[in-house]
């Protein structure tokens, strides 16, 4: 399989250690990009918001997503399983939907009980063509029935994804910002994290087991009264940098809470990210707790690294995920097992994060930013990967090619973070990588 490169995608794709890669720009027109949307880069991070209502102003096809195809878990209420859309039509386009988005507040305040709190509107691509003034209907049913009704502009074609994280940053700081002069309490929020599988819940545990107390979540399993609540924190602790830094940054400025970047993915990573938390929380008696914990989870780990070491040792992964931050934790798990690392693709890295991937790999890894199926294929069989880490959309490929496949993104049901989360990672790892299916398939990487 010889698949060239489009030239124009060329720079973003590094063959050498520390040889220079392009990121953080808008994906090559035709490039078939993995990338998702604004919108939905936008709902990745308000879709966990449990109590609030999510209108998506736009054609039906762009409600398609919604909890449905995220794993994100609530203990309260689950209005966010929901999805409602004001499903614009040709007419709509012509003679615009303003209307119909005001019909849609109307008609959820007047038939939802208990009525809604907060109200988030996506305006998708066509909205952003056709112009409907969505900010003034939503200030005008705020008004009209006191409650939060909060735009968010996210037409897909206005950016990439990480605009679209933003946006959402921007809609919750709208949401919680009129509270920010309430007497602060000692604990932290947990910034970028989705609940998927309930990984937020582990990892809110082990907090409350340091004697950490958790004042809001942000957003995983979350709800208007959470929300309000987060300018109270004295730090902020975010675990997926490239959807939430940037509402750090804004919280660290307009609120006075600083934060600190995460990643509760693999032994190394927990351990440290727990020691970290502690140690900026300034409370020696927290960091003495913190490195006691995370010396006895890591002691009851090791067997298990120990036991399936043997089979995964000189196998080779591809990753491809949403995040630098998550691709780093991979590599470090990997390195764990004695894999390596020869292939590491993000939709959304960021320039520090590549750096810090390229000082983790070997020389001959490939790194992409922003890459394609076209591009994935070919690196996936002249390194010889066996196993892709990816999501959804990388799954069929996988498949296709023969090569065992890993779930690490938005839809999976069994949690990879934490102490908790690594017994079920080495063991899916194993048991995807080592299936006998793979013997039978032609082109197969077994
Ligand atoms: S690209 Fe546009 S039309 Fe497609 S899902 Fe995103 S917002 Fe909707």
């Amino acid at each position: 399989m010889n698949t060239s490169i489009l030239e124009e995608r060329k720079t973003s794709i590094s063959h050498h250690r520390g040889s220079g890669l392009c990121c953080e720009r808008e994906s090559v027109a035709g490039a078939v990009s993995q990338r998702a949307c604004v919108y939905c880069g936008a709902r990745v991070v308000l879709n966990p918001v449990t109590d609030a209502y999510h209108i998506v102003h736009g054609p039906i096809g762009c409600a398609s997503y919604t909890w449905d195809i995220r794993g994100s878990l609530t203990s309260g209420a689950d209005t966010y399983r929901n999805s409602f859309s004001t499903d614009l039509r040709e007419t709509d386009i012509v003679f615009g939907g303003a209307k119909k988005l005001t019909a849609a507040i109307d008609e959820l305040m007047e038939k939802e009980d208990p009525a809604p709190k907060l109200i988030f509107v996506y305006a998708t691509c066509i909205v952003g063509v056709i112009g409907d003034d969505v900010e003034a209907v939503c200030r005008q049913s705020e008004k009209k029935y006191g409650i939060r009704v909060i735009p968010v502009k996210a037409s897909g074609f206005s950016g990439t994804k990480s605009q679209g994280y933003k946006l959402a940053c921007d809609a919750i700081m709208t949401l919680i910002e009129p509270h920010k002069n309430q007497p602060k309490r000692f604990g932290v929020n947990i910034l970028g994290d989705y609940n998927l599988a309930g990984e937020m819940w582990i990892i809110k545990g082990y907090l409350e087991k340091i004697a950490i107390p958790v004042i809001s979540t942000i957003t995983g399993d979350s709800s208007h009264e959470k929300l309000i609540n987060a300018p109270s924190a004295t730090l902020n602790i975010v675990q997926c940098a490239g959807s939430s830094s940037y509402l750090a940054e804004r919280m660290s400025e307009e609120m006075d809470i600083p934060y600190i970047k995460v990643s509760f993915f693999g032994i190394e990573d927990t351990a440290a990210s727990l020691l970290r938390v502690a140690d900026a929380l300034d409370k020696p008696e927290l960091s003495a707790k913190a490195r006691q914990f995370a010396a006895a989870r890591t002691a009851e780990l090791l067997p298990i690294i120990e036991k399936y070491k043997p089979r995964l040792e000189g196998k080779k992964a591809a990753v491809f995920v949403g995040g630098g931050f998550k691709a780093i934790s991979l590599i470090r798990q990997f390195n764990e097992l004695g894999m390596k690392t020869v292939i590491v693709g993000t939709q959304t890295g960021k320039r520090d994060e590549y750096e810090i991937i390229n000082s983790l790999v070997g020389e001959d890894t490939v790194v992409l930013d922003d890459a394609n199926p076209a591009e994935l294929e070919r690196f996936i069989l002249e390194k010889q990967a066996d196993i892709l880490v990816g999501g959804v959309k990388e799954r069929p490929l996988a498949y296709k090619l023969g090569v065992a496949f890993c779930d690490h993104n938005h839809e999976r049901k069994r949690p990879l973070a934490g102490f908790d989360g690594i017994e079920n990672f080495v063991t899916e790892i194993h048991k995807s990588i080592n299936s006998p299916v793979w013997k039978y398939v032609k082109g197969g990487a077994v």
